[in-house]
């Protein structure tokens, strides 16, 4: 096939009215692959397997889809994680090294799962066919547009439709990520507890956690609803939940210890 890039992949596949998940599955896919050769990704077997095991304990039992999950550790110090279409979860080593524990980092990977689950950036597609979605990704995650080298990708990518999920998909994936998580065993307070610290991150160290509040929306508010949800759960079953785990901090020190891009 004529590689049209992102924006003419997407005009391809969705010269349609809605997406079927094997479209779907196929525009992550490509997607995945521009971004994989974009990005930074952590290529350590162990840091892998264990983002991977944690990230599918959480997507399996909640996706009715049954899709092939595929989770990524990008060298990026920027704190942000981030969701392509058809089951690809990109986390930035830095959001693994601000989390304190287990919960933290599984809180937002089901947040991001809950992206995919409910399709908001197929959405967004099928509401403007043709956006250059893929393109800002890779601006998004790390700044690379910043790049002179790449510069031409912001022009292109400038008013992509992938500027900003909105309030009711950020919070329909917050939503999501507590039932996610509790179903999977986690505590979800590992959610509102890492938000709070990307708002205090933006007091100290803004520009770290710049692209996060570019595509997720996070304000007190946000916290504050997403521990009123987790307060209904039954006490009973709170407590039975895996707040850390020791596999969580090896794989931490071993991110630590990865050269620095
Ligand atoms: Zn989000």
């Amino acid at each position: 096939m004529r590689r049209l890039g992102w924006g003419g992949l997407i005009l391809v596949l969705c010269a349609c009215a809605t997406m079927s998940t094997q479209q779907e599955v196929q525009l992550g896919e490509q997607q995945s692959e521009d971004v994989n050769k974009q990005l930074p990704i952590i290529q350590d077997a162990e840091v892998n397997r264990y983002v991977n095991t944690l990230g599918d304990s959480i997507a399996k039992l909640s996706d009715n889809r049954n899709l092939e999950w595929h989770f990524f550790v990008v060298n990026s110090q920027d704190v942000n994680a981030f969701a392509l279409p058809g089951g690809y979860i990109y986390v930035n080593r830095g959001l693994i090294e601000q989390a304190d524990k287990m919960d933290e980092l599984a809180g937002v990977l089901g947040h991001e799962i809950g992206h995919v689950i409910h399709r908001h950036s197929v959405k967004l597609i099928e509401k403007q066919q043709g956006a250059s979605l893929g393109l800002a990704v890779g601006c998004i995650l790390t700044n690379v547009c910043s790049d002179p080298t790449t510069g031409a990708a912001i022009n292109v990518a400038g008013n992509a439709v992938f500027s900003k999920f909105s309030r009711q998909d950020e919070q329909q994936a917050d939503e999501s990520a507590v039932t996610y998580v509790t179903r999977a065993g986690i505590d979800p307070h590992g959610l509102p507890s890492m938000f709070q610290k990307l708002l205090q991150e933006r007091q100290s160290n803004p520009s770290t956690v710049e692209t996060w509040f570019a595509t997720h929306p996070t304000e007190e508010s946000r916290i504050a609803d997403t521990e009123h949800l987790i307060d209904q759960i039954d006490p009973a079953i709170l407590r039975g939940l895996t707040q850390d785990a020791p596999g969580f901090h090896d794989f931490q020190n071993r991110v630590k210890g990865l050269p620095r891009r």
